[in-house]
């Protein structure tokens, strides 16, 4: 393909980048999980869509501009890549700064929700929705894991009991991330005790703040209470909010979990941006004579680079091309290159890496990336088993 962008992407590319750096704040909005942070993070989520910088490859009816999927990937170069307003040049031996622009406190509807709703979803629910999600007026978790059900999704053993008009919840969910700070939550429920494990389960979309719904913070090895344990106990569903149909929740799920492993949940310009930092370290702090080291580093580079290629393939096959498997492959690159990428600059840091900082808090964050999204243990069957059409492992 030509990897030149044309007139219309550069301007774009332009606009998004001119808005970034005027925009920005010069300093770092306090944690989502704070009530003051909450708050901020919606604020800014309420600019970026007056802006018509949310959701740009939705459809305008929606808060979006229509844009394509390339344009999409060249937002989130420039925000993983955006600096605040006030920052100015910075001189050789100033510590390169890290990433600036706020994390999406949205990420779960905007990067997993959605696109399912696109796929899933009915008209009315999509125009219901979508404005509010693309505005963070609804900010939304993920409610599929519970105690006994994580890598064995199909285990789940929360149920939705049909009731008047819809259904009421019962059983715990666990590791929602963003819980303690959303409105409404995409869950899994067990609609048919009597199907089997993957045929009796409904996509439900629920309220945090309903009758019979009590979340209750986790706090994560970072501090933060950056997910929570959900407690249903008798909690309405409207049939509006069934996502699919009654009973076909699995292929619903599986549809979301292609979008939470492939490029939708981390883009390429997320680790782009952190190699680019990478680089500007090792400028800074590394020693020379370190082959080794060095090597490190531009071996993380070629692996962004790389990653951002895959991006641009991926968002100008036709649809279809790809097996819905693949999004496993991805899972397993991007979750082994942040944590490569995290600990290759701390050990440039060296004695350094230990304060807290970008880096060091990155770090913690990556070694998280190979369970969410689905273990890459998992992954590497997925990948042996559904794409490389190995022997399946006995039950
Ligand atoms: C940062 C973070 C955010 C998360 N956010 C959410 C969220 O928003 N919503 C949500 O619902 N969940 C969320 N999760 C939960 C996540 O989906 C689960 O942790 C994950 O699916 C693994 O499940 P588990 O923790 O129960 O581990 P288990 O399934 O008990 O697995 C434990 C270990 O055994 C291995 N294992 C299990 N079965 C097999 C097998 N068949 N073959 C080989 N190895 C196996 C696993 O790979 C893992 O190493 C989050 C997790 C993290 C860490």
């Amino acid at each position: 393909m030509n990897l030149d962008l044309d007139d219309d992407a550069r301007a774009f590319q332009a606009e998004v980048r001119d808005w970034l750096a005027a925009h920005v704040p010069a300093r770092r909005l306090p944690p989502v999980d704070t009530a003051e942070g909450n708050a901020a993070h919606r604020a800014w989520e309420r600019e970026l869509a007056q802006a018509g910088l949310s959701v740009v490859s939705w459809p305008a009816e929606y808060g979006g501009r229509g844009a394509s999927l390339l344009h999409w990937l060249l937002f989130e170069e420039e925000y993983h890549a955006a600096q605040p307003a006030r920052s100015g040049k910075r001189g050789k031996q100033e510590a390169p700064l890290g990433p600036a622009a706020p994390v999406r406190i949205n990420q779960n509807g905007l990067f997993l929700l959605a696109p399912t709703l696109f796929t899933h979803g009915t008209a009315e629910q999509r125009a219901r929705l979508l404005p509010r999600m693309a505005r963070s007026d609804d900010v939304w978790a993920q409610a599929w894991s519970e105690p006994g059900a994580g890598s064995d999704l199909a285990a789940i053993r929360s149920r939705a009991e049909r009731t008047d008009g819809g259904w009421l919840l019962h059983g715990q969910k666990t590791w929602s991330s963003r819980a303690c700070c959303a409105d409404r939550a995409f869950g899994l429920f067990r609609t048919d005790p009597a199907a089997g494990p993957h045929r009796g389960l409904t996509y439900l979309l629920f309220d945090l703040r309903a009758p019979g719904v009590t979340v209750r913070p986790i706090r994560q090895l970072s501090g933060d209470n950056g997910f929570a344990e959900i407690f249903l106990d008798g909690a309405f569903v409207p049939d509006a909010d069934v996502l699919g149909e009654v009973g076909n929740g699995w292929r619903v799920a599986m549809s979301t979990a292609g979008h939470e492993r492939g490029i939708s949940l981390r883009s390429p310009g997320r680790f782009l941006a952190a190699a680019l930092r990478l680089v500007d370290l090792w400028r800074n702090a590394g020693d020379s004579s370190d082959g080794a080291l060095r090597d490190r580093v531009a071996d993380a580079w070629i692996a962004a680079q790389a990653y951002r290629l895959h991006g641009f393939a991926s968002v100008s096959a036709p649809p279809g091309h790809a097996s819905p498997f693949a999004a496993s492959l991805t899972k397993v690159f991007w979750s082994e290159l942040d944590i490569a990428l995290h600990e290759t600059a701390l050990e440039l840091l060296g004695p350094q890496a230990e304060l807290p900082g970008d880096w060091l808090a990155g770090y913690l964050f990556a070694l998280s990336g190979p369970i969410y999204a689905g273990t890459n243990e998992i992954q590497r069957t997925v990948i042996a088993e559904r794409l490389l059409g190995l022997p399946r492992e006995p039950a």
